[in-house]
């Protein structure tokens, strides 16, 4: 039966075997020097290990034997607990996080009709298709026609005109 007792330092539960009380571990969570308890009783030398007749390994005798019974050492591990992948469970990642993971995010781009006339010359498709052409088809999303209403510096009219917002990967 371990002893299972909390490191004082991180608080981290820790298992060790009774016969191991009173030994100065490194803590395998935060490495500062710990203790292990006594197993519940004041005298853990009496612990099941002393009934030298149960136990099939030789035990020292007091007097001070050079040969050190040769016990297995036991690890100092961290018990493992069924709940402890849901208590630590990260939550679902969101959307952004996933796409900088490829360096790409969704973009906007809008294109104002009214931006894409110079001089007389309606330029919107040769700037609606030079854009399109830039960003490539895998990069692509969709692209939706909006209109808008501007108050014309000139004229001081109110002007309707069309734009398209394209939504792409970039
Ligand atoms: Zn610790």
């Amino acid at each position: 039966m371990d002893i299972i007792f909390n490191c004082p330092f991180c608080d981290q539960e820790l298992a060790a075997d009774p016969v191991d009380s009173g030994t100065e571990i490194e803590c395998p969570s935060c490495s500062k020097t710990i203790k292990i308890p006594a197993a519940g009783g004041t005298d853990v030398r009496s612990a099941p290990v002393a009934t030298a007749a149960a136990s099939p390994e030789p035990v020292a005798p007091a007097g001070g034997a050079s040969t050190s019974p040769h016990r297995p050492m036991k690890e100092f591990t961290v018990p493992q607990r069924a709940t402890s992948e849901s208590l630590i469970q990260k939550p679902n990642r969101p959307l952004d996080v996933a796409a900088k993971d490829t360096g790409r995010h969704l973009r906007v781009k809008t294109i104002k009709h009214g931006d894409c006339v110079e001089v007389g010359k309606d330029k919107f498709d040769e700037v609606t298709t030079e854009f399109l052409a830039k960003i490539g088809d895998d990069n692509f999303v969709s692209i939706t026609p909006v209109s808008y209403t501007h108050v014309d510096i000139g004229t001081q009219k109110f002007i309707s005109d069309f734009a398209v917002v394209i939504v792409y990967k970039g």
